[in-house]
């Protein structure tokens, strides 16, 4: 694997040991400092999401100035979407753990955005019927994580074409082709629906403040190789008279393979746990994880092992510790040695295999409010 020196982070790939702060640098985001935490756990009741407390979250643009909105009475809304090419895997869920927890303690709403048009437009080999089954069946799960029907709205973008269309027609003549070009990478035989997606990608982000007439701060929480896709949105907000979106960034979830993103583009299908995997697939994706374990029984004991390089233990820190105190005692037990992979993994395993089972029951209680949900047309009142 590349060393530091070689990371390579973009929206569409993440290779190497990836240096988080050095990213952060580059990409020339705000670090997500212990004053801010503060504040978002006052405010959230004195708890925060232990994606927050664990540090996956970690950089950010304008949240303080989001916060100040909140506290001076204007509630902000959350947004977050997913391109669906197939299933979930565990790491999709990130964002939307985030989401559904400032909904819960903040009281903000949701808006979904299910882009179902820009798969079909950017991969050669998804038909119409592909990206619009997997676009339900990726919104049943995202649903499931426990959003409120009543706070939460979908776009799902070839249902709520007449939803987002009035709008999509202003963002569009603001966004130069140079633009896209540059942040999708576009070859000159891209197809044309790809580069007009931009558009329809920013319109969510700026919905809210049309329907109401007035300013309505958004906030995007989402993996940092995507923070390029919504600088284009924040760098035309202001010239549309909406506020610009704040980002909230989040670390990768590293691969099951030991690759630096839970990514399946390109690499086999073992490197991630999808939601649809059966118990057994899940077994036997998780026992022939990458681990930071040695080589030998005696080594581990004597030596322990090292979580930072482990899938496994990356695992249990961005979903299924309970408590700071069980993500604690298997660091200990990992570090000293006391505690074997082997073991390790089947302790895992036991909570992976609770949280499919419960997000299946979930998940068919979602199917019931999922249709209403969508949005389909204008908002009432609102301009051309
Ligand atoms: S003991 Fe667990 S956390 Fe530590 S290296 Fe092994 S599998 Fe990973």
């Amino acid at each position: 694997m590349p060393d530091t020196e070689e990371f390579v982070v973009t929206p569409y790939e993440v290779r190497g040991r990836v240096d988080y702060d050095r990213l952060r640098e580059m990409f020339g985001t705000q670090e997500l400092t212990g004053e801010l935490l503060a504040r978002l756990r006052r405010l959230a009741g004195g708890e925060l999401h232990p994606l927050l407390e664990r540090g996956i979250y970690y950089s950010h643009r304008d949240l303080g100035a989001l916060l100040d909105a909140y506290e001076g009475g204007r509630p902000f809304f959350v947004y977050s979407g997913r391109g669906p090419s197939g299933p979930l895997h565990t790491s999709h869920l990130a964002q939307f753990d985030l989401c559904r927890w400032f909904q819960e303690r903040l009281g903000v709403s949701m808006y979904i955005q299910i882009t179902d048009d820009e798969k079909y437009w950017s991969r050669a080999g998804l038909s119409r019927e592909e990206t619009v089954r997997w676009g339900y069946e990726n919104l049943y799960d995202i649903l499931a994580l426990g959003f409120d029907p009543k706070k939460t709205r979908v776009f799902f973008d070839s249902r709520s074409i007449a939803a987002l269309y009035p709008l999509a027609i202003r963002v569009a003549r603001k966004i130069p082709y140079s633009s896209v070009k540059a942040v999708f990478g576009l070859e000159p035989s891209a197809n044309i629906g790809w580069i007009f997606y931009t558009a329809l990608q920013s319109v969510p982000a700026f919905w809210p403040s049309w329907a109401e007439g007035k300013p309505v701060p958004c906030l995007i929480p989402c993996g940092i190789d995507q923070d390029p896709h919504f600088r284009l949105s924040r760098d035309i907000a202001e010239g549309l008279g909406f506020p610009k979106p704040a980002l909230l960034h989040s670390r990768m979830v590293p691969g099951l393979l030991g690759e630096a993103a839970m990514s399946t583009t390109g690499s086999s299908a073992d490197n991630a746990l999808f939601l649809d995997d059966p118990p057994a697939v899940v077994e036997r994706k998780i026992r022939n994880a990458f681990t930071g374990g040695r080589a030998t029984v005696e080594e581990q004991r004597r030596r322990g092992a090292v979580p930072e390089v482990c899938s496994v233990w990356a695992l249990w820190r961005t979903r299924f510790a309970e408590s700071d105190e069980r993500l604690r005692q298997v660091t200990d037990d990992c570090r000293t040695g006391h505690m074997l992979c082997g073991e390790c993994k089947g302790m895992l395993l036991e909570r992976v295999h609770r949280f499919y089972r419960e997000h299946e029951a979930a998940r068919e209680q979602a199917k019931a409010w999922a249709e209403g949900a969508i949005v389909t047309g204008p908002p009432a009142g609102a301009g051309v």
